[in-house]
């Protein structure tokens, strides 16, 4: 048992903020005496900020995308081509690429992707209802923006399968070198895939 220095909400805190992405328990530490030390200044506000969030947020019923409104600002958004569906595994992904200003686009968030070894199956994930939403003639291309992993890539395969029968044109993001990147730095899977996928100069 390791000895504790601190009351308990303090160890209370140390033991939730460990369990954040990128947090051990030493960076929790750390983050939880810089907090105590702003207390005013920055856990008065993140404590208020948490309990907002927590009391507001919501699941968007159309997209799955997580906002404070439902349906979510992007399905809202009459400036946003209706025609066109990004398919993501997490709203992780959905904000990656509206950080990027790529498309102007409506997004459907699968909640994960297929992985037998985790027990994650198709009912695990919103996979119907993006098939119900190809088949509304007012959609035209469904861009699958998965994870280039083995379960991302056979989560795209799945569900275009799905798709063969729907109005649709099934696309996915290009595998290759990326922006700024060195050839010589590239694993071989990469620059395989940018090899296949060259375009005309
Ligand atoms: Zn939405």
């Amino acid at each position: 048992m390791p000895t504790i220095a601190a009351g308990p909400e303090i160890e209370r805190l140390i033991q939730l903020l460990a369990l954040l992405p990128g947090l051990g328990p030493r960076s929790a530490r750390r983050a939880a005496l810089f907090l105590i030390k702003k207390r005013e200044l920055l856990m008065a506000p993140l404590a208020s900020a948490l309990q907002a969030a927590m009391e507001k947020i919501e699941i968007c019923r159309v997209c799955g995308n997580i906002d404070t409104q439902n349906p979510c600002a992007v399905c809202t958004d009459a400036r946003r081509e209706p025609s066109m569906i990004v398919v993501v595994a997490d709203v992780a992904d959905l904000w990656a690429l509206e950080r990027a200003r790529a498309l102007n686009a409506r997004y459907h968030v699968l909640g994960g992707t297929l992985s037998p070894l985790d027990g994650v199956g198709p009912d695990d994930l919103t996979i119907d209802a993006l098939v119900k939403r190809a088949h509304d003639p007012a959609v035209k291309e469904i861009i699958l923006a998965l994870n280039a992993t083995v379960d991302g890539q056979s989560t795209a395969h799945y569900i275009t399968d799905l798709l063969h029968d729907a109005e649709v044109k099934v696309t996915r993001l290009a595998h290759g070198v990326p922006v700024g990147g060195e050839l010589d730095y590239l694993d071989e899977g990469t620059l395989a895939a940018a090899i296949r996928s060259r375009t005309p100069f």
